[in-house]
This record gives C-alpha cells, structure tokens and sequence, in this order.
C-alpha cells in the first residue's frame, strides 16, 4: 500500500499530466464518431470534445483518476481484445491461428483486405479478425454466446452492471452495411462459416458495452497481472492468454498506426473510435484513457498524448535500452 504522500504525489502528476494534453495541437483532429451520427467534423462538436479522462490502476488494486472517469463511452473496437481472449480460451492457440493471424494489416479497421496466403483476416484487432473471434465464442446457442462474451468483459472490469447500451446497438445496428459487407465476403472466401448475421450481431453487441476510463484502465491492469483482476482477486481467464493477448496488441492495436506506436510509445494498447485507448504496462499497470477527437487512423488525439508521455517520462517503452526504474510518483524525461 503506497503512503498517503504517495498517492497524493501520484494523483497531483496525474492532473498535471491531463492539464498538459489537454491542448490539441490545431489541425490534429479529423473527426469524432457516435453510433448515432457517425463520424463528424470538430466543429460540429459540443460538449463531448471537451470530456478527458485518464485512469491507472496498479496490480495492487491501486486506482488514481484524472479528468471524466465516469463518463460512460461504449467500448467498440476495444472489444475486440476480449473477444479475441475469449476464442482463445475457447479453441486454444493453434485453432485460433488457423482462422485468423497476428500480422499488422497495415491497412485501415475497416479494411477488405485479407491475408490471402492463409485465407484468414490479418489479425484479430480489426474488423473483419474480430467478426471471426466473435463467431468463435462457444455457447448453446446465440444468447449464450453473448451472454459469455459479455460476462467476460464484467470479470476482466469487475463490475457485475457492465452492460450492452440498447441506443448504442441500434444506432450501430443502423450503420453496419460494411460489417456485414464484409462478413459475407468473409463466408463466401471461407473466412467464417456460419449465421453471418448473428455473427454481426454479437460483434456489435460486444462493441456497445458502455465502460468508463476507470474500467478501463482495471482491465488493463487485469491483463496486466496475467489475467488475474486487482480489484476482485479474480483469475478471469488462463494466465498464458495473457501473453497472446499483449503480443497482438503491441503489433496490431493500434490499427494502421500500430507500427509508429510501438516504435514511439513501445507498449501494448488498443483503441477505439469511441476515443478510448487502454494501455498496458505488463507486470505493472493498466491505463485507460478517454478523449473522443479522433485523428485521421481513429485513435485519441489526446489519448495517444498522454500515453506517448507517460512512455517517455517512466522509460517504459518494453525495449527502452536501460531499465528506468522509475514509478508514477517520480519519474523524470528519458534522454531524447
Ligand atoms: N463498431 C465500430 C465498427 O465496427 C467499431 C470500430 C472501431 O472502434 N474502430 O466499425
């Protein structure tokens, strides 16, 4: 347990931090999305473009918040790490790879292109990879399906009213034609290989759970600690798909970005067009972070921002060439 001075040293660097990347630089955001409107121009934007919230939690159970940490956003593609958690928990590794792979697209979420060397999506973090962990949830039937695919977010959260958000799911049900598109192209290469629309239709579900940055940043710690949550004591899934899971979203979560990503900030994370990042430093903390202007690839402005610095100022990028082992309450700037 850190001393009181601690946690107020940590929580003070923690507003200092938010306060720091507030300001966008001009120009850097391209649009923002909600499931009602789709994506829209900053200048069409009310009070949501000011909402910011950045949360850590230790593998102590330790949270600090900055900013909005309750307001609620769906998680969308940020789903798609638990999704793909799941398929491996259902199927084991080797029967996972052969449906979908762990290569960086280069190509953007919502892309149509496919490993054709292998028949299957490039990897789990975009679209078309996700439509297949999703058909790869085991249940009785679709309402199970569901059903497990969502308890598995509430265990990796710890919060038993993690829920689907109905107006959400409708308004993505209303603008899913390149999900479903892209699904039946999927079927007809042999991608996936069953009720395509049911399919669509879990992965929209699992996209519109509402979570909060604090949530996030308890599921990263989850992922953190080898898939064991702080907060509960919960081993919410094998501690081995942990790895697995933090591999690909090294390589692939950050969509066409991923490679700049993990070149600059050195970590694994994802996001989502709902402008959440989820970041993870392994064996230390999980990070959420909400900010919902977007840039060109769909990833928080403001959210790569905070992490980029929080990389830099604690040296932990996984290959920074000496181990700074500096701690939230007191780490200085890495050499440039
Ligand atoms: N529901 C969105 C979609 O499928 C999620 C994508 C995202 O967050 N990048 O297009």
């Amino acid at each position: 347990m850190p001393s009181p001075e601690i946690r107020r040293r940590i929580a003070h660097r923690l507003d200092e931090l938010l306060a720091r990347c507030r300001a966008e630089p001009a120009g850097s955001v391209a649009h923002l999305y909600d499931p009602a409107r789709g994506y829209y121009p900053p200048e069409e934007a009310g009070e949501e473009r000011e909402e910011f919230a950045i949360s850590v939690v230790t593998v102590d159970g330790e949270r600090y918040d900055a900013g909005d940490a309750e307001v609620a956003f769906p998680l969308q593609s940020l789903s798609k790490v638990f999704a793909y958690g799941l398929a491996l928990a259902d199927h084991g590794r080797d029967a996972v790879l052969t449906r979908v792979g762990v290569e960086p697209s280069g190509d953007a979420f919502n892309s149509l292109r496919f490993d054709e060397r292998h028949m299957r999506p490039y990897n789990p973090m975009v679209n078309a990879g996700a439509l297949v962990t999703s058909e790869l949830i085991d249940g009785r039937d679709d309402a199970e399906r569901l059903e497990r695919a969502i308890a598995l977010q509430r265990d990796f959260a710890g919060r038993e009213d993690l829920d689907v958000d109905r107006g959400t799911l409708d308004a993505e049900r209303a603008a899913a034609d390149r999900n479903r598109g892209t699904a039946y192209l999927m079927r007809s290469a042999g991608m996936l290989h069953g009720d395509v629309d049911a399919t669509v239709e879990r992965y929209l579900a699992q996209c519109s759970v509402h979570v909060t940055a604090g949530d996030l940043a308890v599921m990263g710690a989850t992922l953190a600690d080898g898939c064991r949550n702080p907060r509960t004591g919960t081993q919410v899934m094998p501690r081995r798909r942990a790895r697995d899971v933090l591999s690909v979203m090294l390589t692939c979560g950050m969509y066409d970005y991923a490679g700049h990503w993990a070149f600059d900030v050195g970590l694994p994370a994802k996001s989502g067009v709902s402008g959440g990042i989820l970041m993870v430093v392994p064996g230390k903390v999980g990070i959420g972070v909400l900010s919902r202007g977007l840039d060109a690839y769909g990833n928080s402005v403001r959210g790569i921002a905070v992490c980029r610095e929080l990389s830099d100022r604690l040296g932990l990028h996984v290959f920074a060439s000496e181990a700074e082992d500096a701690v939230l309450a007191g780490g200085e700037p890495a050499e440039g």
